[in-house]
């Protein structure tokens, strides 16, 4: 098919639910990398939306993939894989949690933790069941998730929302506070904020959070679907803020690009999931449960994590010098490869990101004024250096304009 044919068929079959697609036929990848099927080159900064983290084609994922493929691909949670057994014991091994659950997306992750954090409760035999979330939260599509998603706008035409869920101010200790009852079971909360404009929550907050958990026999609850993953700089972002959830929720950069979820629970909580509660056909099949394994693996063997600390250090740095010489940056913010550059309200960041396009670079607006980067973390500092001259060019533009 050629490129116009197949936006052709998408716009006539598929259902019209994507904003403002842009016009590339993506058709394979190299390092950070997409070529289009035009031929035209892309410089990756939004990793397939932090999903990406080895980029694209990285070699000994490619080899196992394939071997994997030539194995065994579903089999099902009836019987015994070898990978997920590995699976598990690298992610149990290299977090504080006891036990994990795979799934197959980050909505399921999410409501597997909601459903677990009510289970315990019922096990227990109290009557909690309230989810308390936060304003620009984002936790899923399905109607638990939804429901959990401080977000009006993706709320309003699905209604009525399945009941037990609270959304309160973010950053916002005496907000928690008020909203908790005799119900309240859980706080869910992105470390990191990332579909509602990558907002980082202050150290203090989290650790007001645990305590206020603590005191009140409430499960905290980390949506690290987007954070997470070596995203800021650490395996989970819940270690650079030295704070312990009760449940863990993971997605997005987990299989290297496979679709694979998970959540993770210490064992007095997980321990109330019994036979029978809970289950997946997809979930933790061999070729997912593979690449995450692989995908983790590489990250830890190959100073991967590393990387983003030093690469991201200096991306930020680089988008610092930005917002010293334009008067119109109005804040830089975010951590590791995790970040975002938010203008006044007069530029248009929508259109800053097509204008980026058209010059061979790929990331997105999170709102109408803020670019946001997730680049896949085997980038480099050059490659940092040519988006940056690109931005710093335009933005220049810009001032003429004014
Ligand atoms: C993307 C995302 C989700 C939803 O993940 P899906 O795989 O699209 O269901 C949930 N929470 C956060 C923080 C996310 O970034």
């Amino acid at each position: 098919m050629n490129k116009e044919n197949i936006i052709k068929n998408n716009e006539k079959y598929f259902m019209n639910v994507f904003v403002g697609r842009y016009p590339v036929v993506v058709d394979h990848g190299e390092g950070i990398k997409i070529y289009g099927k035009d031929g035209k080159v892309y410089y990756d900064f939004l990793a397939g939306i932090g999903v990406n983290v080895l980029g694209y084609n990285y070699p000994e994922l490619i080899d196992v993939l394939k071997d994997q493929v030539g194995k065994m691909l579903h089999s099902s949670n009836l019987y015994y894989i070898e990978p997920q057994a590995q699976l598990e014991e690298l992610l149990i091994e290299n977090s504080v949690f006891d036990r994990v659950f795979f799934t197959n997306s980050g909505a399921e992750s999410n409501e597997g933790a909601i459903k677990l954090a009510r289970k315990y409760y019922k096990e227990a035999k109290e009557n909690k069941y309230e989810i308390i979330t936060v304003k620009k939260s984002f936790h899923g599509r399905t109607l638990a998730t939804l429901a959990a998603t401080g977000q009006r706008k993706y709320q309003k035409t699905f209604e009525p929302l399945p009941s037990g869920f609270k959304v309160v101010a973010f950053n916002n200790l005496d907000a928690v506070v008020n909203a908790i009852n005799s119900k309240t079971a859980a706080i869910m909360i992105e470390p990191i904020q990332g579909e509602g404009g990558v907002n980082p929550v202050r150290k203090e907050y989290l650790e007001g959070l645990k305590k206020i958990c603590k005191k009140n026999n409430i499960l905290l609850i980390f949506d690290e679907i987007q954070c997470g993953i070596g995203r800021t700089g650490s395996l989970f972002a819940y270690e650079k803020y030295g704070v312990e959830p009760d449940i863990i929720t993971l997605a997005k950069a987990l299989g290297g690009g496979i679709p694979i979820g998970a959540f993770m629970a210490k064992e007095e909580i997980a321990s109330a999931f019994k036979p029978g509660d809970h289950g997946s056909t997809f979930g933790g099949n061999h070729l997912s449960t593979r690449a995450a394994y692989t995908t983790l693996k590489l990250l830890l063997e190959k100073d991967i994590i590393e990387n983003v600390n030093i690469v991201g250090d200096y991306f930020k740095s680089q988008l610092n010098k930005l917002w010293n010489k334009f008067s119109f940056i109005k804040d830089v913010r975010g951590s590791g490869l995790m970040l975002a550059l938010e203008f006044s309200s007069y530029i248009d960041a929508p259109k800053l990101v097509y204008d980026l396009f058209e010059r061979g670079f790929l990331l997105n607006a999170v709102n109408e004024h803020t670019l946001r980067f997730l680049p896949p973390l085997i980038i480099k500092k050059e490659e940092i250096d040519l988006l940056i001259t690109e931005l710093n060019d335009l933005l220049a533009n810009k001032k003429k304009q004014k």
